[in-house]
Parts: structure tokens; sequence; C-alpha cells
């Protein structure tokens, strides 16, 4: 099944009362906060479905699930694998004028959002959130010395001091690298 590009600007007011439903792709590079995550600019999408509808309190709702598959680094090994985030939407919208009496249960409030609105304002923060603090490869997948160190040694103390040394080590390779691409910006 071949799935039909999303036009990014929505209108959940209309979309809400028709109780409609958003199934289809949308560019990753749409969402650019996002893509600063991501260990390269590879065009790829995101697979997006959604169901919009009211509750008796005339507030809206927007139930589904957002799909990507993100290349990101490991922070093991340094070395990019592909990371799948799926994040399960449950928003909530109040209309202007319609009382905050309460919401429901599991849904995050969208305050402030307006009525006509993008899907990247929708979900950006959404998939944001999502995204672990530091990600690496399986352990059987990872290509650092760390974990052959690891799997090797048998006395767990002194692998202990190996890895947050060469942890370190490595994260300050990247912080000079960082700031060095940032002096010759
Ligand atoms: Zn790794």
């Amino acid at each position: 099944m071949v799935s039909e590009y999303l036009a990014n600007k929505i209108d959940l007011k209309t979309l809400s009362n028709l109780q409609s439903q958003l199934v289809g792709c949308f560019p990753l590079a749409s969402f650019s906060r996002l893509m600063q995550h991501s260990a390269d600019q590879m065009p790829t999408d995101t697979q997006i479905s959604l169901a919009f509808s009211l509750n008796e309190q005339g507030q809206r709702l927007i139930v589904g699930k957002v799909e990507v598959v993100l290349n990101m680094v490991c922070q093991r090994c340094l070395e990019p694998f592909l990371w799948n985030l799926n994040v399960p939407i449950h928003l909530v919208q109040i209309p202007e004028g319609c009382k905050v009496q309460s919401l429901p249960e599991a849904f995050e409030w969208l305050e402030g959002l307006a009525d006509v609105t993008t899907l990247v304002e929708l979900l950006e923060d959404e998939l944001l959130l999502a995204l672990p603090v530091a990600v690496s490869h399986p352990l059987d997948q990872c290509d650092a010395q760390i974990v052959k160190q690891l799997q090797v040694q048998d006395t767990p103390e002194p692998v202990k001091q190996v890895e947050s040394s060469q942890f370190f080590q490595a994260l300050q390779r990247i912080q000079q690298e960082q700031s060095k691409k940032d002096h010759s910006d």
C-alpha cells in the first residue's frame, strides 16, 4: 500500500467536528528540531495515523501514532545506527470559550494551540519527548572496544573504571570536535 503525503496545515475544528482521520506519510525533514538528533539528513518519511473526535465536554481529542526510523549515533561506539521511534499520540485541544472542567485521563493538553495549525506544531514536541536521552546498539551488536573488553574481562570493578574513562574520553572528543566545528562555522 502506497501512502499519501499529508498536508502540514490542519484545521483542528473541522477535523474533530467531522471525526476525521489522517493517515499517511509526512517528510521527517519538516520536523527540524527532531532532525537535529539525526546523524544524517537522509530524506525519509514519518508515518502518521491520527483520529480526531469530540468528547461530551466539547474537547477535541487527537489519538493515534507516529512512526519514524531515525539515524542515531550509538553513544557507546559512536557509529550510526537506525532507531525505530514509535510514538503513541493522546492529545486534547480545548476550544476557546469551552471550560476546562476535567481532562481525559492520560491525555496531554495542547494549551494555546490555534484551531488552524500544522502537523509539525501538533506533533514535534511529542516526538522529541519520546527520544531516549542516550541511545546505543544492543550489546551484542555494538562495535565499541569497551564492549569487547567487557566481554573478555571477568572482574567487574576494573571494567567499570575502563568504561567510564573511555566514555568520558569519547565525550570529550565529541565536545572538542563540536567546538572546533562551531569556531570554523
Ligand atoms: Zn554501538
